[in-house]
């Protein structure tokens, strides 16, 4: 394995959990393979639905606490040291689900003044200075308030660190190729029978799910697969993971990827399929 200690990848994601469903399997292969991963969540999942009944009692702040916990049991499956809260820890309330009254809490994410929030950003960008970024397109993936709004304080951030002149080469949607979601859904419908899940969820729910055109690159993790398992277990109060399979609080099977996918939206792509997300960065070190 090549050390890679000038490379530096970022990614920006809403609460606790997001990071290890979408890039689990990346994280631990770039962490591994000596980059420096930084990891920033924007708010630590305050109101999220709890699935084990044993700490049903958590909500709110003592949930926030405890997700935070769970987190940090995560990165240490991934192997990512550098993890941390937008602003600090609790700066940014979880703003819950599109359409429910906590949206208009000024205290939560939602509400947040894109400015202000990317200025948080700035300053870890302007000190990590990383080639690459991730997060959610417009729509936050699937419409989640606290998804949508990372999505626009981190493309903020990328501007506004730019125009105090570091310039990020390359910057990725998470994203899932469609004829592969399709797919690994048949296998589900028909693997269903023999799992602890009930119901399968649809393609539709996936989070990211575009046409496989728009797909750049391609992060092979099989090799990092049990890690990302792993990550996705210790977010026990969000995840039942039953591999290669897992749900989240609407108990609705989703097959869990091991090779994650992106899109460039930023930056020079290297190659009809690239397969590192450093790829044609090695000169702007
Ligand atoms: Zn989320």
């Amino acid at each position: 394995m090549t050390e890679q200690p000038g490379r530096r990848l970022l990614l920006v994601h809403a609460h606790p959990d997001d990071e290890s469903i979408n890039n689990g399997a990346t994280m631990a292969r770039y962490a591994a393979e000596g980059a420096r991963v930084t990891l920033v969540t924007c708010t630590l999942g305050e109101r999220g639905e709890v699935i084990p009944p044993g700490l049903g009692h958590l909500t709110g702040a003592a949930l926030g606490e405890y997700r935070l916990r769970e987190l940090t049991a995560a990165m240490g499956e991934l192997g990512v040291r550098d993890f941390r809260q937008l602003g600090g820890a609790g700066r940014y309330r979880d703003s819950g689900m599109m359409g429910i009254a906590d949206n208009d809490d000024p205290d939560c994410f939602w509400q947040a003044d894109v400015d202000e929030a990317a200025a948080h950003l700035v300053e870890v960008i302007r000190e990590v200075r990383p080639q690459v970024l991730v997060t959610y397109d417009e729509n936050g993936g699937y419409g989640h308030p606290d998804h949508i709004q990372t999505h626009r304080v981190a493309l903020r951030a990328v501007e506004l660190a730019a125009e105090a002149g570091v310039e990020i080469a390359k910057v990725y949607f998470n994203r899932v190729p469609r004829s592969l979601a399709v797919d690994a859904f048949g296998r589900l419908e028909r693997d269903l029978p023999g799992l602890p899940f009930a119901k399968s969820a649809a393609v539709d729910d996936v989070p990211g799910v575009v046409d496989d055109e728009r797909v750049t690159t391609r992060i092979d993790g099989t090799a990092y697969a049990a890690a990302k398992a792993a990550a996705m277990r210790a977010h026990a109060t969000q995840i039942t993971v039953a591999e290669p399979y897992f749900v989240l609080s609407n108990e609705l099977a989703q097959p869990l990827f091991t090779t994650e996918y992106y899109e460039l939206v930023r930056g020079e792509q290297a190659g009809a399929e690239e397969t590192d997300l450093f790829a044609g960065t090695e000169e702007t070190r």
